[in-house]
């Protein structure tokens, strides 16, 4: 298991890596830029470097962590990829279906394929699912979400490109939001941050904002989590108007 440096989750178990950019968000994508790395090194899972690869070493994992994990599935990847055989995703849900005490957390842009493996898969209470929508064009991805028989849907809104429109939190547990980070990291703006946390205020979901991306995006340079030794440090900082938002979903 790997333990994550991202606030939301605990550790990440990535039975698939690679992956193909499919929206504006995937522009600077933090995991083609690991992938390149870690195949320069010579590390055998990136042997075929952010082509889409499956690490059936890697498969059944989760069975052997005795303790509870709260698990991201496939940050290095897209699990509803299209080269992402039905069969090798059946096996991925086996394990999580089999594995209660973990929690996992799946988060897509490419929600339409659940649709089609509505009949393939079980969606056990442990399993989370999410989609990932950066700007107005790609809200349609909440509706699908919505329909789908995840026990828990959260929308993860990062990079957060512009402010959404899109306010119906209906059925939607948790929200995340983040800054893009990196060299050519795209401004987030503070009145983006604040329309989503207000919608979710209204609506009674739990709100969590990771971080602003850059130092510079920050409209508060004495923000305290900028600092790596504050116990809430993110980068660029975590506070929106002074405040850190780090609310889970409600899952009783
Ligand atoms: S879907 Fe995710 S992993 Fe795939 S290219 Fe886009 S940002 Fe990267």
């Amino acid at each position: 298991m790997n333990r994550s440096n991202i606030e939301w989750t605990e550790v990440t178990w990535n039975p698939t890596t690679g992956c193909t950019k499919v929206s504006t968000g995937c522009k600077n994508c933090y995991a083609e830029r690991w992938a390149n790395m870690q195949h320069k090194r010579g590390i055998n899972q990136y042997r075929n470097g952010f082509d889409l690869t499956l690490a059936v070493e890697r498969l059944n994992d989760p069975l052997k962590w005795k303790k509870p994990q709260i698990v991201f599935v496939n940050s290095m990847s897209d699990l509803f990829h299209d080269k992402v055989e039905t069969d090798y995703i059946k096996k991925i849900f086996s394990v999580m279906n089999n594995t209660p005490q973990h929690t996992y957390q799946i988060l897509t842009k490419r929600i339409e394929r659940v649709k089609d493996l509505s009949d393939s898969i079980f969606w056990s209470d442990n399993i989370w699912l999410g989609v990932s929508v950066e700007n107005n064009d790609f809200v349609e991805r909440i509706e699908i979400l919505k329909k789908t028989f995840a026990k828990v849907k959260f929308i993860s809104f990062e990079p957060l490109l512009s402010k959404i429109k899109y306010n119906d939190f209906t059925d939607i547990d948790w929200v995340l939001v983040g800054g893009e980070s990196g060299g050519n990291a795209r401004k987030v703006e503070k009145e983006w941050i604040k329309s989503i946390r207000d919608n979710c205020k209204r609506q009674n979901t739990a709100f969590f904002f990771k971080q602003w991306g850059k130092r510079i995006f920050n409209p508060n340079p004495k923000d305290p989590t900028i600092d790596r030794k504050h116990p809430f440090y993110a980068k660029g900082g975590c506070m929106v108007d002074d405040k850190i938002y780090r609310e889970y979903p409600n899952i009783e």
